[in-house]
């Protein structure tokens, strides 16, 4: 067994309903078998556990793995297409590239990179919108598990107005590949499957319900798509569509909408829309650097939370800027800040909640992961800032835990992730800081 020392921050009680931060300057943490199986003051649980071996993490901040609930496995190579609106964005820069993972060793090259960049920003679970090639995302499941990484991930499926046009399938094929990659998959370690029609502007009244047919007969899989984006995509929605109530209605009259749907963006939703998304427990992805980079618009989160709509934090990869987490809850924070009267004023508490248990419970995994409570895997992030940088000076003067975190996410970034593990496995170890030689 391990025992972890560690100033240990999470948030097992939602602070969107009065929970506050779990904050233990000095814990031990002892992990067997990639479980946590103690939890207290570091000196008590020493005293229990003397024979066990320490990692001494008091240099720094031990957080829960991070979560994210919409990040998208071609699109790494083709982060930073700034300029561009959402249906620009893809016409130019997403579905060229994603055209290339028809590629199979193509594919598996970038499945590597995007792994590892997800672990490297300290993610330890996601739901991964795949590739639209199957064996494409043979390859992201693949590496997913060989590093350890927990995924949630499908064939993305369109049968209209995408191009180029090797992007588009049939709905029996829709069925079909869906079918197998989920037979070969779902429930395989920590892998599951996730039914992914790209977006009910993709795809026709036929392929969603072939992805109802596959959410029906793979038990267990779950569902993701994009909704209420951009205002031109919904426009075009509703002309496609015209006898369905919203955008969320193509996806609810074909049963697409319950407890194990995701959708990404939300970010121009009616009330209607949001008491079905509230009465049938799905959760939206809220993507607040995606939003900003392609000028979507600004999260309604409050109305989210006056319907009862379970919100966690997605990266969008490659709409967004790039993996880290922290980033997107500082991107979350600012978002609501700008909102004003309408905004939802977030404190550091929020955002961790939102990077980690509130994207573990989105995603049904509460009772495995997002939190380093006892009886959680010991999935963690540690974070420590490389001597006298900014971060380990703000972290150094900070008067409490809670401002401790917001310096984490005011200053913090992927250099600053310095170790992470999954299942007590490490992941991504210590980074080498010092021995760079810059001249003779
Ligand atoms: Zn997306």
């Amino acid at each position: 067994m391990t025992l972890y020392r560690a100033r240990v921050l999470d948030t097992p009680d939602d602070p969107f309903t009065g929970g506050e931060l779990r904050a233990d300057d000095d814990a031990g943490l002892v992990v067997r078998d990639g479980q946590i199986v103690a939890r207290g003051a570091y000196a008590q649980v020493r005293g229990d556990h003397p024979e066990d071996h320490v990692v001494d993490l008091r240099d720094g901040i031990l957080l829960p793995g991070f979560v994210d609930t919409h990040v998208h496995f071609p699109q790494v190579r083709v982060i930073g297409g700034l300029g561009m609106p959402l249906l620009r964005w893809l016409d130019e820069r997403a579905l060229p590239e994603e055209a290339r993972l028809a590629d199979p060793a193509y594919a598996r090259s970038v499945a590597a990179e995007f792994v590892r960049g997800l672990v490297e920003a300290g993610t330890t679970t996601a739901l991964v919108f795949g590739a639209h090639f199957a064996p494409a995302v043979d390859e992201v499941f693949a590496e997913a598990a060989r590093v350890g990484l927990r995924i949630t991930s499908g064939l993305v499926v369109s049968d209209r107005l995408l191009r180029p046009s090797e992007l588009l399938t049939s709905p029996d094929r829709a069925y079909e590949l869906s079918c197998e990659l989920a037979g070969r998959w779902h429930g395989v370690g920590r892998a599951r499957y996730a039914v992914t029609p790209r977006f009910s502007y993709s795809a026709t009244d036929d392929l969603l319900d072939a992805c109802a047919s596959v959410l029906k007969d793979v038990p267990g899989s779950w569902f993701t798509s994009h909704v209420n984006e951009n205002l031109a995509e919904i426009a075009r929605v509703a002309e496609l569509f015209d006898d369905a109530h919203d955008y969320v209605d193509t996806y609810d009259r074909h049963g697409l909408v319950g407890r194990r749907s995701v959708f990404a963006h939300n970010v121009h939703p009616t009330d209607r829309e949001l008491s079905i998304l509230g009465a049938e427990g799905a959760t939206v992805a809220h993507c607040p650097s995606s939003n900003a980079s392609l000028g979507s618009g600004l999260f309604p989160l409050r109305r989210h939370l006056e319907h009862g709509v379970r919100v966690a934090l997605g990266s969008d990869v490659g709409g967004g800027t790039g993996f880290s987490l922290l980033k997107e809850g500082l991107q979350a924070y600012f978002a609501q800040q700008l909102m004003g009267e309408e905004g939802m004023p977030l404190g550091p508490v929020h955002l961790l909640h939102l990077a980690t248990a509130a994207g573990a419970a989105g995603l049904g995994l509460a009772d495995q992961v997002g939190d380093l409570g006892v009886g959680k895997q010991f999935d963690a992030v540690w974070v420590s800032a490389a001597e006298g940088s900014t971060l380990d000076v703000g972290l150094r003067h900070a008067r409490d835990a809670e401002n401790a975190l917001a310096t984490v996410f005011a200053l913090g970034g992927v250099a600053d992730i310095a170790a992470v593990w999954i299942a007590g496995e490490p992941v991504h170890r210590p980074r080498q800081r010092t021995g760079l030689r810059l001249g003779a």
